[in-house]
């Protein structure tokens, strides 16, 4: 069994980027403070005393800072990977820099177009260059992370022309992966080949004063790590699958490993069920999430107010399925299923509509488009039950 000394930590999934190849997790809950000390606990217990702090976006975790200052009170050696964004916008946010041993910034070009094109927001290369500007002063390793897809494969130049002004540990350049989420769903738009990407690398020998330029390709990343979740799931990814192995708030990860090899049956977190939730009022919707979000074979992926978010969600996020009011504010179930299916065709998610009154003619219209991608019409007042049933009943049917 491999040796597992190193981990990376998920704080949130959150983000103030929107990358279009990002293949983090979606839709799962973060533990509280207290619970990510007693992930420190567990860790240096297991003497693992290397963290890699991630996300999402790790600096928007509220209790960021103190949760990297307990860390290195516990002697961990933390390192974190991060946009940059809020430390060129927050200075004051600068001061993680006192507990950690490294930080790594991601940048995949110095071209605005391109990083606009790419989901990170037309000014990301100013706000990484004030950012490597402040770490200047500072003692701490500084890396890079690129992720080399078609968008930026042939700008690669002038980003080491750039960063080998700066005095940097590693620069790790990966091979776009569509391991998970949207890079699965965009990876036309970004794939290359290996090819492409080997054929590439003679151009970074021209920046020999970056200490370290290391190459990624799919079946090296994340294996290496172990992956703790924001809700506290370990999880191993092998094999381009992620595998959780359990909860490291209830075992202690070398018991997690231990059991892990008489464990016949691992979970899956693609065998959830991908589901979107869009309803007009929140306050209203929010106990019926809440049940669900304690569903352990439902995977909640998005959750939505209005019509339009939800069909760009649907055609983003691919949810399996939709439990929608059938009146959203700007759009009706007829004209989402309509624009679900002429854009998804047969990979439009199943459709179940909420409400207490939809026109008969409507009802058919719907049944014409979708087929059997409509489960059911709910009423209002039996919406809890009725999504929790139609959720327990569409999982048999997965599992048969
Ligand atoms: S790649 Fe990183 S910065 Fe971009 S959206 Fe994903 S988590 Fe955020």
């Amino acid at each position: 069994m491999q040796d597992y000394r190193e981990v990376c930590l998920f704080l949130t999934l959150r983000c103030n980027q929107q990358c279009r190849y990002c293949h983090r997790f979606l839709g799962i809950d973060e533990v509280g403070y207290e619970d990510n000390k007693r992930i420190i606990d567990k860790l240096t217990e297991d003497k693992i005393y290397n963290v890699t702090f991630t996300g999402g976006e790790p600096l928007l975790y509220p209790n960021i800072l103190e949760l990297l200052k307990y860390a290195k009170e516990k002697g961990i050696k933390s390192k974190i990977i991060t946009n940059g964004e809020i430390l060129a916008k927050n200075p004051k946010m600068r001061e993680i820099y006192n507990y950690l041993d490294s930080i790594t910034l991601s940048i995949d070009s110095i071209d605005n177009d391109i990083n606009e094109k790419l989901g990170r927001g037309y000014n990301h290369f100013i706000k990484i260059k004030e950012v490597l500007d402040s770490l200047k002063n500072h003692k701490l390793k500084v890396n890079i992370n690129t992720v080399v897809s078609k968008v930026n494969l042939n700008y690669l130049e002038e980003l080491g022309d750039f960063l080998k002004e700066y005095n940097l540990n590693t620069w790790r350049i990966f091979k776009f992966a569509p391991l998970r989420e949207t890079a699965k769903l965009n990876e036309k738009e970004f794939e290359i080949s290996n090819v492409e990407f080997r054929t590439h690398k003679p151009i970074f020998a021209s920046f020999p004063n970056i200490n370290k330029i290391e190459f990624r390709e799919n079946d090296d990343m994340e294996s290496k790590y172990l992956l703790i979740m924001p809700n506290a799931e370990v999880i191993i990814t092998e094999n381009n699958e992620d595998v959780v192995i359990g909860n490291i708030l209830e075992n202690n990860i070398s018991e997690l490993l231990k059991n892990r090899v008489t464990t016949k049956k691992t979970s899956k977190i693609m065998e959830k069920i991908r589901t979107l939730i869009s309803y007009n009022t929140e306050t209203e919707i929010m106990p019926i999430i809440n049940r669900i979000k304690e569903l352990d074979y439902v995977d909640l992926i998005g959750i939505s107010a209005n019509g339009i978010d939800t069909y760009n969600k649907i055609v983003n996020l691919k949810p399996e399925i939709v439990f929608a009011e059938y009146n959203l504010e700007g759009m009706s179930g007829l004209e989402l299923v309509e624009k679900s299916k002429q854009k998804l065709n047969d990979e439009m998610p199943v459709f179940n509509f909420i409400s207490d009154n939809i026109p008969e003619e409507q009802v058919e219209e719907i049944v014409n488009i979708a087929g059997n991608k409509v489960m059911q019409l709910i009423q209002k007042n039996q919406m809890a039950d009725k999504i929790v049933n139609a959720l327990r009943e569409y999982n048999d049917i997965k599992q048969d």
